[in-house]
């Protein structure tokens, strides 16, 4: 190629093993090479990794990148910035996109929940003409993939996998728009609560078993003024914290913009007093003042769009330590096979179990 780009995931680590770009990024890439693009008329990128999509194709015309993470956002401007490339225009998944786009890249997103949604939303957008190709692993296409492209959008066909990567032609049939669907919405009737979901959130379509242990243990005092829940998804532990502890503030931080949005809309639907609760994106909780809570909650990720890690968990855990207060508690729901307890143990100096059942143990620590 005639350019050579330098990306980096985000958060940068040291000693990083993981690649910042894939085989279906550069299966793109190659295979848009020599399309003649207008310049003028906008090119859609979805769910770009960390930028590697964006980088390359500021030079082709004006990009907007969509996306659900706050992580891939701050990762796609960092990779701009090191490659001394103009900023995109960056939007979540729920923002309106422009018009009359001439081409969209989709990398596939983890959760069909999520492509389900975005191929709609393309169906109501996008003009005949548009080139519309998806990409992923080619373990990641199935039968049924194809089939929502399809169903949603139009005419698909896929490509041969290079370096075990495939690509997805589609034709937009823009006759076959329909309004896009509501959230997904439903009760949790011991606690009183009605949960609403936007497409990507987790466990959209029901009480996630982890939650539901964690839910039973939500401490009540009437000394907390202010409690986060950290990684909230939909909102629900943050809710019955705010239900239990009437006097306190709650902040609900996500790195999904559809969690955060999900958040907001349930505060207004549970709450009396919705200002009790405050929904915000960002990484851990990074932009949080440091001794400014008394007890954080925390149902950690366990990973990072496709790969498998506890870093982030322990990034939370580390950040929880910083923003607790002297005496305040960080309360942790895990898998018992992911062994949080010696993380906990190492950073706190103390840990206990609080509650447990055959999969899921409830931790507590104490600064
Ligand atoms: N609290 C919700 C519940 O119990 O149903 C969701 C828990 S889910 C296991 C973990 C959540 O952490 C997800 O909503 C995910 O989007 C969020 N998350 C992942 N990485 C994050 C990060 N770096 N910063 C903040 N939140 C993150």
């Amino acid at each position: 190629h005639e350019r050579t780009l330098t990306l980096k995931r985000y958060p940068v680590r040291k000693n990083e093993t993981l690649q910042a770009w894939d085989a279906a990024d550069e299966y793109l890439i190659n295979h848009t090479q020599e399309m003649a693009l207008d310049p003028q008329r906008p090119i859609l990128i979805m769910n770009d990794s960390f930028g590697a999509l964006s980088c390359w194709f500021t030079h082709k015309g004006c990009v907007t990148s969509v996306t659900d993470s706050f992580i891939a956002r701050q990762g796609c401007l960092a990779n701009l910035d090191a490659n001394q490339l103009p900023h995109v225009n960056i939007v979540d998944c729920l923002a309106e996109l422009p018009e009359n786009p001439q081409l969209v890249l989709i990398k596939l997103p983890k959760n069909n929940r999520l492509l389900t949604w975005q191929l709609q939303q393309l169906c109501n957008l996008l003009p005949e003409d548009c080139t519309v190709i998806g990409a992923a692993k080619a373990k990641d296409i199935h039968t049924s993939t194809l089939k929502l492209f399809e169903k949603h959008l139009g005419e698909t066909k896929t490509s041969l996998a290079v370096k075990k990567a495939r690509l997805i032609f589609c034709r937009p049939k823009p006759v076959m728009a329909k309004p896009l669907p509501a959230p997904q919405q439903w009760e949790v009737p011991e606690h009183e609560l009605t949960i609403t979901n936007h497409a990507n959130v987790f466990s959209s379509d029901s009480l996630d078993i982890g939650a539901r242990l964690l839910l039973e243990h939500i401490p009540q005092n009437d000394k907390y003024r202010d409690i986060i829940d950290l990684g909230c998804g939909n909102g629900v532990i943050g809710l019955k914290a705010a239900r239990l502890n009437p006097h306190a503030s709650v902040t609900c931080v996500d790195e999904s913009y559809m969690a955060v949005a999900s958040c907001q809309a349930n505060a207004k639907l549970n709450l009396h007093a919705p200002d009790q609760l405050t929904a915000k994106v960002t990484n851990c909780l990074d932009g949080l003042e440091h001794d400014s809570a008394d007890l954080i909650l925390c149902n950690p990720p366990f990973h990072q769009q496709t790969a498998i890690t506890d870093h982030i968990a322990w990034q939370m855990f580390c950040d929880s330590k910083q923003v607790l207060r002297a005496k305040g508690q960080l309360i942790v729901i895990g898998n018992r096979h992911l062994g949080y307890d010696g993380k906990l143990r190492r950073l706190f100096g103390n840990v206990s179990v609080i509650a447990q059942n055959n999969k899921f143990v409830v931790y507590r620590s104490g600064k």
